[in-house]
Formats: structure tokens, sequence, C-alpha cells
């Protein structure tokens, strides 16, 4: 998109719709390019509606708290405003293109250099920057029609007041380090104000005499107030800029992790409590900490807690040769090798099979049966293949119908995505008759099948369940995202809930899934897509029975591809955004952590992280050059999660070969 459109989007979206009216406020919004106040690496993020780091640890303000400001002054053309806070210099060109001159005021003076040249160059005539103290204001210029101040002060300072003529209008986030008001007060008489209040802000703040210390977070002794009278709210706005302290209280709340072998786990697993379904997630699909992490507290709820089994996000034919090998109930000779399709590291690595080993030792030297079951819908193939096998060996008729109807799809095999198109163009090229009438027949059998082994007809019917599923999921992307995405963790959910009903009353199950399918979608911007999840739905029908906990890093490297198919590479992982929880927990300088976020002991921290900010999701796919657009999201982590864990620094996964096969002393399903 040009900066043009991208910017008229912007106004359109951000401004204009969350309810900024005046004209000329909004044609200013679509005239400056923000861009060109923004570091060069930033510029891509120029029309999002976010503050964004500057130099000098300072922030370009939100545009919608642009607007909002801006059109509060009510200024008219030939007003002369003041502005406290130039910072890049991106509101006082806004405010140059609706008032007749802007006087500036920044107190770094690397900010106050560079806006003062980026303005001229693009031919602003009727700004002064100024470097000095903002809270004195510029008496040189005085007295102002209107003054704006882009920071946070305990009050309103003595000096701005008496800067304002009769009749002026000053408009400033007003309050302690953590929240402010913004606050509008018009002059109307020598020593007479009307205080207006216009809704909850969040400010860098006012450093200077009649704002903060240099280093205190306390106000200073107030001088004098202003009559308060309220109007209205703002709807949402909420610049981040206090990380530091945010971060700090993280660090107060963590749970240090020194090493993951011997991490403390009692108070996690007291919180956990008596929950019957835990989910695991990840951060990334390829991150060893995340996968070593899962496996000790897998561990624990198995060992101390009687959990019965594991689901991961992972094809069900897949996890089922996992499953035989771990039980050693039944063989594990397959016709395929596991985990051979792409992305074969999700599975197939070192991380896994270690979990593995122990889950079969553990089952062995227990005499417990702990499960091991595959959540996905991406197996339409291997599964029909597998009911096929099962009827030849309890129903060789009815194996001969599955042949013919799940034969109807072999000519998608390569391409089960180009089914979906086949069968939209062509109702002939459906199959959904014929998968359906499968799963139908096959259910209606249990009672005859079953008989002979229950676990076997489970496995069966799970896999008619999956044919059926992945065919409506093939068809189903082509209506789009959200119901693709819908249909694919209803399917897990569904899949969840047959395996607890399949191992009884009390059975307990630990999922391992990415956080995106296990941190409740109601608590991101997913749900204002309409679309939910597998933690979502869990919360819905377990509600205190379910425990959710979330993964994050900063940086480090991660096991991911660039494209669909394309091979697996050991990727370097950017440090995060700015404006992400991954940034505040990178800053509590605590290398790895637990994080309860549901204590309410610990309201503050809770109400600290309940602000909106972005999250980090890296799939199996990882695209760096578009960290934003195509991995970052919306979330209220408090919501989305119960607990957190954080690895500041992190490793790939180490993959499995495939050549090991031979070598393998038991028939190990991964290293076959
Ligand atoms: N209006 C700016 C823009 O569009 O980029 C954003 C302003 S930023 C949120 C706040 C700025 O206020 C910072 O650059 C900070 O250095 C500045 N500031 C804080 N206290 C100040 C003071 N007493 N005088 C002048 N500037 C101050």
């Amino acid at each position: 998109m040009d900066s043009l459109k991208a910017r008229k989007t912007m106004v359109d979206r951000h401004v204009r719709a969350r309810g900024v009216r005046d004209p000329r406020v909004l044609a200013a919004m679509g005239t400056v390019p923000r861009e060109a106040f923004l570091p060069p690496e930033l510029a891509e993020y120029a029309y999002d509606d976010r503050p964004l780091p500057i130099s000098s640890g300072q922030t370009i303000s939100q545009p919608y708290i642009v607007a909002v400001m801006a059109e509060a002054l009510a200024l008219r053309p030939d007003e002369r405003v003041l502005e406290i806070g130039t910072g890049s210099g991106y509101a006082a060109a806004v405010l140059a293109q609706v008032a007749g001159r802007v006087y500036t005021v920044e107190r770094i003076e690397e900010l106050a250099t560079l806006a003062r040249s980026r303005l001229v160059a693009l031919g602003y005539r009727n700004v002064d920057v100024h470097l000095g103290d903002g809270t004195l204001g510029w008496r040189e210029h005085a007295p102002y029609d209107a003054i704006v101040v882009a920071a946070g002060g305990p009050e309103l300072p003595r000096a701005l007041l008496d800067q304002l003529i009769v009749g002026g209008r000053l408009v400033m986030p007003v309050g302690d380090g953590r929240a402010q008001e913004l606050v509008r007060v018009t002059r109307v008489g020598s020593d007479e104000y009307r205080r207006d209040e216009l809704g909850a802000v969040q400010f860098v703040p006012l450093i200077g005499e009649q704002g903060w210390a240099d280093d205190e977070a306390v106000p200073r002794a107030p001088r004098g107030t202003i009559p308060r009278r309220s109007v209205g709210t703002l709807v949402s706005p909420s610049p981040v800029t206090r990380t530091g302290t945010v971060a700090k209280l993280i660090a107060e709340c963590a749970e240090p992790i020194a090493r993951i072998e011997d991490a403390p786990l009692d108070a996690l697993l007291d919180r956990i409590g008596d929950a019957k379904v835990v989910l695991l997630g990840e951060a990334t699909h390829g991150t060893s900490e995340f996968y070593r992490m899962r496996t000790r507290i897998t561990q624990e709820l198995i060992r101390r807690k009687g959990f019965t089994s594991i689901a991961v996000e992972a094809d069900w034919p897949d996890a089922a040769a996992v499953d035989r090998y771990i039980r050693g109930d039944r063989p594990v000779e397959r016709a395929w090798v596991p985990f051979t399709r792409f992305p074969t590291w999700m599975w197939r690595n070192a991380e896994t099979h270690q979990l593995v080993e122990w889950l079969r030792a553990h089952n062995r030297e227990t005499g417990a049966n702990v499960s091991f079951s595959g959540l996905d819908l991406y197996s339409m193939y291997t599964s029909a293949f597998e009911v096929v096998r099962y009827l030849e060996r309890v129903d060789p008729l009815a194996a001969r119908a599955a042949r013919e109807r799940y034969g109807r799809l072999t000519p998608w095999e390569h391409d089960p995505a180009a089914y979906g198109r086949a069968a939209l163009l062509s109702r002939m090229a459906s199959c959904e008759h014929d998968v359906v009438a499968m799963l139908r027949e096959l259910l209606a059998k249990r009672i005859q099948y079953s008989a002979q082994d229950g676990d076997e007809f489970f496995d069966a019917a799970q896999n008619a369940r999956v044919v059926a599923g992945a065919e409506q999921y093939y068809r189903a992307m082509y209506y789009g995202s959200v119901e693709s995405w819908n249909l694919r963790d209803q399917h897990m959910f569904d899949t969840l809930r047959a395996i607890a009903s399949h191992r009884g009353a009390d059975s307990k199950l630990i999922v391992w899934e990415h956080n995106s399918h296990v941190g409740d979608a109601a608590a991101t911007e997913m749900a204002a897509r309409g679309e939910h999840n597998v933690g979502h739905l869990c919360r819905e029908a377990y509600g205190d029975d379910v425990f959710v906990v979330g993964f994050g890093t900063d940086h480090g490297t991660v096991a991911a591809a660039h494209a669909w198919d394309e091979p697996m590479e050991c990727m370097q992982v950017r440090p995060a955004r700015a404006d992400s929880y991954e940034r505040l927990c990178h800053m509590t300088n605590v290398p790895a952590f637990l994080l309860h976020l549901r204590d309410p002991v610990r309201d503050t921290l809770g109400d600290e992280l309940s602000e909106p900010r972005l999250e980090r999701a890296i799939g199996v796919i990882y695209r760096p050059d578009t960290e934003l657009a195509s991995h970052y999201f919306q979330a209220v982590l408090p919501s989305q999660f119960d607990e957190y864990i954080w690895f500041d620094e992190t490793s790939a996964v180490t993959p499995l070969p495939h050549a090991a096969q031979a070598a393998a002393p038991s028939r190990h399903p991964l290293l076959r």
C-alpha cells in the first residue's frame, strides 16, 4: 500500500471511525507523512495506530491520540499554539496544518535537533523548535491561544496556565506515573479556569521543574488545583510507554528458573490444583526450551497428579505410532515413518524423543497407562489408509466400501488443498457424502467392532473423524481463513473430548499446542475476527477445571522454514518489539521465570498487564522481515493464560534424521 493510501486508511479506521470529527484535524492527519518522523527501520509501521519508539527512549504518539488532542484544542487557523514535548516533531507538523503558528519545546537535545531539521526539510515554515524545560512554557512568545502537553505530569504546571490567554485551552495528561487523565483546561477569566476530563491515557513522564524530577516517580507538592468537571470518556486510548515500571513489577512477582531440569515446580503444581485439563503452549514451533520445560511439567503432572493422557498438535496416525510404542501393548510397525510430513522437526526432534522414552519407561516401571495422541486434521490420506487397514482386519466387506469411498479423494493426494477448490467448482468432485457416510457406518458398528479391541476401534473411529474433518476443512479453506481456523480448532477440541471420554471418568489431560491454540482467543484480536480456539472452547467447557500456560521468548534461534514445504532452517529470532509483552519480560533482566497471572493478591500486576499489548507468535514459518504483520497480534495476557513461562534467550530444537531408523534398538517410532 502506498503512503497516501495507508494514511487515508489509518484516518478512516482509527481516527474518524473512533469519533474525531473536526474536518481540519482529519485533513491534517491525512496529509502529514508519519513515516518521515520515524527511524527508517520503523517506517513500515507508520500507519499502525500505536506509539512507536524514537531515539533517546522516547515515543512518537499514537495517531488517534494526536488527533484527539488536536481536536480538543479547538484551534482556529490563525491561532498560536505551544506544544510541550516535540519528540519526533510529528504532532507539531499536524498542529502546523491546523493552526497559524506552532511553538514546540523539547528537553532532549538530540530530539529537538532532529525534529527541527525534519520540519524544515518537509517545508514547515510556521513551526519553531526550542530546547528547554517545557514545564516552564516558552515565555518569550506567550501568551498562547492553546497549549498542548505531550507528556504526563503530576499536575497542571502553573507556568503553562499563566501563559494562556483568557479563552485559551490547555490539553494535558495529568496523573501519577502509572496512568493519567487527559485534561482540558479553559482559561475563563484572569484567575479562573474550567476543567474537563476527556478520558484515561498513558504517556511518558513530563520531566522538569513543574513536572516530575528526572529520577522520581512521586508527584511534587501541588501548587494550587483547578476545579474538576468531567465530560464523557474517550474509548480505549492506550499509548504504552512505561515499560520500565511494569517490567520491575513483573520481576518482583516472577519465580526465577535457574535450570529447566531442576526448576522448582511446587508452586505451579499448587496453582494447577485439581484442574483436569492443563494446556501447555509455545510461542514458536521450534524452540528447545519450550519442549524441555513442557516435558518437565508433564512429568510432574503425571507423577504427582495422576495425569493420564497427552494430546499434541500432531496428526492422529503419527501420534498413534508413538502411543503404541509407549504403551507397548501393540506393535509399532507401520508402512510409513511417523512425522515425515512437513514440518518434520516439530515432533521428529531430540526433545520429543526424550519425552517419548520417558513415557515408555514410566509406563513400564509404574504400570501406568499414559497415552499419547494427535489432535490435528492434516492426515486425510494416512487416516483414510488406517481406516481401511482396520476394516480389513475386522470387516473385509466394509473395507471394500471404504476403499471405494476414500478412493475418490485420491486425485488430490499430493495437494489436498486443491481438493477444496475442485469440490467447490464441481459438486461431482465433493466427497463430503462419502466420508460422512463412512464415519457414520463405522460408529454404528461400534459395539460389534470394539468387542474385539476398544483401543483399536477408537483409533479407527478417530481416523474416520479426521478424514471427515479434513474434507470439510479443505473445502472451508476456500470460504476464508476464519472458517477453516474455527473448523480446525473445533476438531482439535472435539478430539480432546473424545480422548477424555475414551480414557474414562478419571482421565486427566495434558495438551501441547501453540499459544495461539491454547491461549483463550477471546483475550486476543482473534475474537474480533470471529475466531475461537481450543483454549477458548476448553474454558467454556471446563471452567476452572482447565489451567492454561503460555510461553514466551525474546531472542535466540528457532527451527522454522521461510515458506510452507521449504526446508527447515535454524533462524535468528529478532529481539521483541518495544510495544510487546515480550519486551516487558525482557526488561526484567531475569533470564527465565514462571509468572502466575491470576493471583488476586497481585492485582496490581494483573491491572498493569491487562492493557492490550502485542504478542509474538512464530509458527512453522518465520518471516523476520515482515515480523509485525506476520507474527504479532494484540492480546491481554492475564486473560489469555493462567501462567506465563519466560525464557529470554532460546535455542532451536534438534531435529532427528530419518537415517537412524535401521539402528533403532526398539523400533522407536521417532528413530525409524
Ligand atoms: N509529540 C511527540 C511526537 O509527535 O513525536 C511525542 C511526544 S513524546 C510522547 C513526549 C516528549 O516529551 C518526549 O520527547 C520527551 O522528551 C518530552 N518531554 C518530557 N518532559 C519534557 C519537558 N519538561 N519539556 C520538554 N519536553 C519534555
